[in-house]
């Protein structure tokens, strides 16, 4: 079964390949030659896994999968959410997201935040969906180097070590996309 994945994300790429193993190959649109910008203006994570996936089936007509994840913060009124992304600006790096994150929740005591993924997939023409979060809360102070965008920030739940601090092994356990592609996975089980 191949699959592509509409990401440009590499850290994202290798946790899917790591996550569904040796049943589902995953490519990516690059691969394909394409290096273009994806479009993502939904309104919802769910609107904008579609838009994603529907935007590469129409380009290719081959299986093809999309995710889109937000952390929301209980605190922030689900913020960033959607705009996870881009929260401090159109240009902006994870860091700056961390940044404006951090000051944003300078004065607040409930921290509790979860990732949420949605993924979209389309096999044949119809879409399917598939969700996974995580709960945990959000440090005042970055921890660890590895993982990707909020890791630094992000407290899973139960666990001592923010996903920076996880091995990959350990993130890919418990992780919103893990629980999510988990789910796509028993499709091709
Ligand atoms: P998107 O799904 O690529 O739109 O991701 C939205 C934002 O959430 C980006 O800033 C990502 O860096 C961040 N993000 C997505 N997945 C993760 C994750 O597993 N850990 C930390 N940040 C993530």
């Amino acid at each position: 079964m191949e699959l592509l994945f509409a990401t440009a994300n590499a850290d994202k790429y290798h946790e899917a390949r790591t996550i569904l193993g040796p049943s589902v190959s995953i490519i990516m649109p690059s691969s394909l030659g394409f290096s273009g910008n994806i479009p993502e203006t939904g309104l919802t994570l769910k609107e904008n896994a579609l838009q994603k996936a529907l935007f590469l089936w129409e380009k290719f007509h081959i299986p093809c999968f999309a995710d889109d994840t937000g952390l929301e913060v209980d605190g922030l009124n689900g913020a960033p959410g959607i705009c996870s992304a881009r929260y401090a600006g159109p240009a902006c790096r994870p860091a700056d997201n961390i940044r404006k994150l951090l000051e944003e929740m300078k004065d607040l005591t409930n921290r509790a935040a979860r990732f949420r993924c949605v993924i979209a997939l389309i096999l044949d023409g119809t879409p399917r969906f598939f969700e996974g979060s995580v709960e945990g809360s959000i440090l005042r102070t970055p921890k660890g180097r590895g993982g990707f965008g909020y890791d630094p920030v992000f407290l899973p739940d139960g666990f001592v070590k923010t996903f920076a601090e996880m091995t990959e092994e350990e993130k890919n356990t418990i992780s919103h996309r893990k629980r999510a592609l988990e789910k796509m996975a028993l499709l091709f089980a």
